[in-house]
């Protein structure tokens, strides 16, 4: 069985390319030179040098002794938390401003929900002196006022999405627009593991950093590369699918993606896309994904802001079909209550995405020699009000 893409962009029968006319040049341009481009040497080096001097990786891995000892079996924490930002999304945009300018662009747009992946966009672009506009629904400007002024401080334009539910999929179509009108001189970066091929390759490509790395910190630490479970959260699925990457062929080691259930996978309120959704395209690629019986695309729900994605990533389609990976839904009560706990016990508060991930030691049941590694995706800095608000702190 291959989990990676396959030449014509699927990922078994999820993937491809489902884009107007109209973009079909610049999709197809970027198809044709990635992996070249990524494979260059000054690429690679460009790219490591700022990945450690930038970003400050490699992440450590971190054996968390007591939380070890209440769930009795052995927890290693990959720290994206710790990466310049905050969080995992800027592997990914360092990697696409490097194959923008690689390309002869000038100008850089992207789309965000909750603002994470705008700031890791604005970024890069401050780094590079680029050209940086970031499309943003207008109830979402107004929910996420630090973030967007985050993006104005870092030099980009946000400029708000006014149609439709003035959220991330109106925004999406926004920055469409802006790349059919702007074909010759503009990148377009993804924040996910999402889109049309090649984006979901590409981006997780550049997360594949994290399960790199994952391989040889595990070696020192515990004598072998392999853990027997990767464990990581899924919004779109970026920084699940580097934390999966160079273990999806390694047999012995289990693969665990966690869901946002929101108020309940039942309840209607729910962004937990493997068990609710269905075939369809969203964003350029055929996925599963959430809607109604006419196709309609459903609004998700999550008490986190980057785990609310109405579909997944093409790659985590195909694990979930295959049952290559076990998917599990955690609520807001579950994933609240297991950030608190890695708060008290590890002095570490995790963003509520990451939450997500660690809730599942309270239900899925490990042995105790078990190695088991949980991507901690992102710092919950950036949480404190829905933190504050919950626990009434
Ligand atoms: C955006 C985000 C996610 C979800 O996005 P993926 O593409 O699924 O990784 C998870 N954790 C954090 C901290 C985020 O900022």
């Amino acid at each position: 069985m291959n989990y990676n893409v396959d030449e014509k962009g699927y990922y078994g029968e999820f993937g491809g390319a489902y884009i107007p006319e109209m973009l079909y040049p610049n999709v197809e341009n970027l198809r044709q030179q990635y992996l070249e481009i990524m494979a260059e040497p000054s690429f690679k080096k460009e790219f490591d040098q700022l990945l450690k001097d930038y970003v400050g990786r490699p992440s450590p891995l971190y054996f968390a002794k007591r939380l070890s000892e209440k769930y009795n079996t052995k927890v290693y924490l990959k720290r994206e938390d710790l990466n310049h930002t905050g969080a995992h999304k800027v592997n990914n945009t360092i990697g696409q401003i490097l194959m923008a300018k690689r390309l002869g662009k000038t100008r850089v747009i992207a789309e965000t929900g909750a603002g994470q992946h705008g700031v890791a966009t604005a970024t890069v672009c401050a780094l590079m002196g680029m050209e940086c506009i970031v499309y943003m629904g207008e109830i979402d400007i107004a929910r996420q006022a630090p973030n967007v002024a985050r993006m104005k401080m870092l030099g980009a334009e946000v400029r708000p999405a006014l149609s439709g539910s003035r959220t991330l999929k109106d925004a999406t179509n926004e920055a469409i627009r802006d790349w059919i009108n702007n074909p010759v001189d503009t990148h377009y970066i993804i924040g996910s593991a999402i889109g049309p091929h090649p984006y979901p390759d590409m981006v997780t490509r550049f997360q594949s950093i994290i399960s790199e790395e994952i391989k040889w910190q595990l070696k020192e630490k515990e004598g072998r590369e392999n853990p027997d479970y990767v464990v990581a959260c899924i919004g779109g699925g970026s920084n699940a699918a580097g934390t999966f990457y160079h273990f999806l062929h390694e047999k012995e080691v289990g693969i665990i993606a966690v869901e946002a259930a929101g108020h309940g996978v039942d309840s209607g309120e729910s962004a937990a896309t493997s068990v609710l959704g269905k075939m369809g395209i969203i964003h350029g690629c055929k996925t599963l994904l959430m809607q109604t019986a006419d196709g309609q695309i459903t609004e998700p729900y999550s008490i986190s802001a980057g785990l609310d994605y109405p579909g997944v990533g093409p790659m985590h389609a195909h694990l979930y079909k295959t049952g290559r990976a076990e998917f599990i839904a955690v609520t807001d009560d579950e994933a609240m209550h297991a950030g608190m706990v890695l708060s008290k016990l590890e002095g570490i508060i995790p963003a509520i995405e990451s939450s997500h991930a660690f809730a599942i030691l309270e239900t899925r049941k490990f042995r105790p020699d078990d190695v088991v590694v949980f991507n901690l995706s992102g710092r919950g800095d950036k949480d404190l009000d829905t933190y504050i608000k919950y626990f009434k702190l």
